[in-house]
């Protein structure tokens, strides 16, 4: 449920057991820098002298989200594991969330097979101008098979909706800062604000500073993990795979390109322009397609 670096909180029976990981646990070496992440289904056992437990085992991960470490080059840190599904937070305005941001998010969540769920926030405060580029975000999305749903953290609008779709899940909500993720785990279950209150999380000044990742119950079923600090999560390890296929609506064209390993760039009979030429296929996200394409090839002579 939590993680702190050397302690863990364990569900067990409704009740949180504080464990440490057991010290062969190594991690030099993987290609992780941490050996437990949250929603990680593990064994411990109990030491009943000390009230504590010992995890023993990690069980195989469904999926896992990660984030690059920042020092180790080639290592990367679990963010959460055994996600059900990716709520994507984005705002119009206030602030502007980038298509780049979204299609870089969707690729990862694609690469991880981690379902995705658009989350439009601060309907309450959009113009006329505002809600029409909105529309043409959810058509593009839609259509491509990302469902999205429009809500107000603020005006608690279409919030029963949300619960519904995480009614039972492990749900991860990420976004770039100041969308409202905290506003929506808070008015997904006002009891979580109180969590969030708690003193472990505060130092000082009542300044929320720990950027470790926690899971949380929700009241109606299901679980809601929050990782203060993380808008997204980054790819590992893709550099080798065919960018296109982690585009859904691309890889639905591939097979009627001339080339099976057309990159959809300067290919005769490619049908991924023909489509852009039609309107079929977004220019928004060909134009993400394309600044993936360049970091990636950037990223094979940087290596
Ligand atoms: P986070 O950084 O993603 O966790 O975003 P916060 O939950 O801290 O929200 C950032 C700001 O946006 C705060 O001032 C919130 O009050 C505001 N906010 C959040 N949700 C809404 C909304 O639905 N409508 C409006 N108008 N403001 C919102
Ligand atoms: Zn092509």
């Amino acid at each position: 449920m939590k993680s702190t670096g050397s302690w863990y909180e364990v569900l067990h029976n409704e009740n949180r057991v504080k464990c440490r990981v057991r010290g062969n646990f190594r991690t030099k070496g993987k290609v992780f820098t941490n050996p437990v992440a949250v929603g990680d289904i593990v064994d411990f056992i109990i030491k009943k002298e000390e009230n504590t437990g010992l995890i023993t085992k990690v069980h195989e991960r469904q999926n896992y989200i990660v984030r690059k470490s920042i020092n180790l080059r080639h290592r990367a840190h679990i963010i959460a594991s055994n996600v059900d599904l990716a709520l994507l937070v984005i705002t119009i305005s206030s602030p502007k969330t980038y298509p780049i941001f979204i299609d870089r998010f969707l690729v990862s969540a694609k690469a991880y097979n981690i379902p995705v769920q658009l989350v439009f926030n601060k309907v309450d405060l959009y113009s006329k101008k505002e809600l029409a580029q909105l529309s043409d975000l959810e058509s593009i999305y839609n259509k491509i098979g990302y469902p999205s749903i429009r809500v107000s953290a603020k005006e608690k609008i279409n919030i029963e909706e949300l619960k519904l779709l995480l009614k039972d899940k492990n749900s991860v909500i990420l976004g770039n800062s100041g969308v409202g993720k905290s506003s929506l785990v808070n008015a997904i279950d006002a009891n979580l604000s109180l969590k969030t209150a708690d003193i472990s999380h505060y130092h000082g000044k009542g300044k929320h500073t720990t950027t470790f990742a926690e899971i949380f119950q929700i009241e109606n079923g299901g679980f809601i993990t929050d990782t203060p600090g993380i808008k997204g999560f980054g790819l590992v390890n893709l550099e080798d795979e065919n960018l296109a296929t982690y585009f859904n609506e691309m890889l639905e064209l591939q097979s009627e390109c001339r080339y099976y390993n057309c990159t959809h760039t300067h290919e005769p009979d490619c049908k991924v322009i023909a489509s852009l030429k039609t309107g079929d296929i977004s220019e928004s996200r060909y134009r993400s397609y394309l600044s993936m394409l360049e970091e990636d090839v950037i990223g094979k002579y940087r290596n």
